[in-house]
């Protein structure tokens, strides 16, 4: 036997021996094992790059699909800034489709999972929770399994693992799979409630003074760039302080959450309604000019002074007064900063309450004039 042979045979030798003794399974095993936390730990990164949450579970199901094909797939979540319903975003076949569940309340089931905060299958659930009408809503989506999403706060909701399409059932590695995929969705969502609680005003749910100045800014910086007119609208509730001395700040508060409401309905998606501090609101309507923002101020005024607040039984109503104020490519390029333009619509704003209130008003350069306010 030449050196050459002689190494094959010893090579062969002991590869044999590690086939024999189950050592080479053991560490295919492991590089299995090692590809799958790769893949994890990529996964995870992709994960905490998603802040929103529709974006969220449409990954999740994307990333199953490679995996396999539960029959249904219903994320149950609750953030402090929706109503009291928690939302349900809800896969047939992996394809987004309206829940046929409805769930009034979110609260029973953070009991459940308050107590055991780890994934359940529902046959458990089902004979542990107490209440039948709890699983019961499920039945109708195949449910296997029930997953928590846990942050902080506690728990924002819960995800109903249909059974699988084909009807056998999961095995413990695609489970294992699932509730770590879901332990990272739990993290992200709970920083996208962090960034939102960041931006948003909590009285009203419209965004807050901070948010609103970085949005101008980066919309002003736009506009230079681009030559698109850009409009603002403030707006400041007529009389509050006597609304509220007649009322009580309670109702004050009330009426706040719900003028919040009616801005919020009234502007496109793409622009920025936000409480601008106190009873005063501004909107940045971006790729308009003033007009627009005159008809924006007065379908927002005519509403909140059609709005009727039911206090202590009695029905509330105020006015609102707006002032508009437009930056357009043709000015100065000086003028463009965030101060002169909110200072433009302040004046106008100043013009509305001067006129007798619950009117809007536009910029005009005579409005640059000293001003009283009227009593
Ligand atoms: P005007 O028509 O000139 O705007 O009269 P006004 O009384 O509304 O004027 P002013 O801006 O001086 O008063 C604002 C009042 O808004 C004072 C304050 O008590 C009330 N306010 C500010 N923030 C809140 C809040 O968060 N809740 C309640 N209830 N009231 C608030
Ligand atoms: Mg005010
Ligand atoms: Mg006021």
């Amino acid at each position: 036997m030449d050196q050459k042979q002689e190494l094959q045979s010893a090579f062969l030798t002991h590869y044999q021996f590690l086939q024999d003794s189950g050592i080479q399974a053991h560490i295919d095993q492991i590089s299995n094992q090692l590809r799958d936390l790769e893949a994890l730990v990529q996964e995870a990164a992709e994960i905490f790059y998603i802040s929103e949450v529709g974006k969220l579970t449409q990954y999740i199901a994307q990333k199953l699909l490679d995996k396999f094909v539960p029959s249904w797939l219903v994320f149950v979540l609750q953030s402090e800034f929706a109503s009291d319903q928690p939302e349900i975003i809800c896969f047939e076949n992996m394809k987004r489709v309206q829940s046929p569940v409805e769930i009034p309340s979110l609260e029973p089931y953070r009991h459940f999972f308050g107590l055991s905060p780890v994934a359940v299958d529902f046959s458990v659930f089902e004979s542990t929770v107490g209440q039948q009408s709890l699983s019961d809503v499920f039945l109708s989506l195949r449910p296997a399994k029930l997953i928590p999403i846990l942050g902080f706060a506690g728990v924002h909701g819960f995800i109903v693992v249909g059974r699988k399409v084909l009807g056998e059932d999961y095995t413990d590695e695609e489970m294992r799979y699932l509730e770590r995929l879901i332990k990272f969705v739990s993290i992200s969502f709970q920083n996208s409630l962090n960034y939102q609680s960041a931006i948003t005003d909590r009285k009203t749910k419209l965004y807050n003074h901070s948010y609103f100045m970085r949005r101008l800014e980066e919309e002003l910086a736009r506009v230079k760039r681009y030559k698109l007119p850009v409009t603002v609208v403030i707006f400041d509730i007529d009389h509050f302080k006597r609304f509220n001395t007649e009322h009580g700040h309670l109702a004050g508060d009330l009426v706040l959450a719900e003028v919040g409401s009616v801005i919020a309905s009234c502007v496109r998606s793409e622009d920025i309604a936000a409480r601008f501090g106190g009873e005063e609101f501004v909107v940045l309507l971006v790729q308009c000019k003033a007009d627009y923002g005159y008809l924006i101020s007065e379908r927002i005024r005519e509403a909140v002074g059609a709005l009727k607040v039911s206090y202590a039984g009695k029905d509330l109503s105020v006015s609102i007064s707006g002032g508009v104020a437009e930056f357009v490519a043709s000015e100065s390029h000086d003028f463009v900063n965030p101060e002169t333009l909110l200072n433009r619509a302040d004046k106008a704003l100043y013009e509305s309450k001067n006129q007798g209130r619950n009117r809007t008003s536009y910029w005009s350069p005579e409005l640059e004039e000293p001003q009283e306010i009227a009593p």
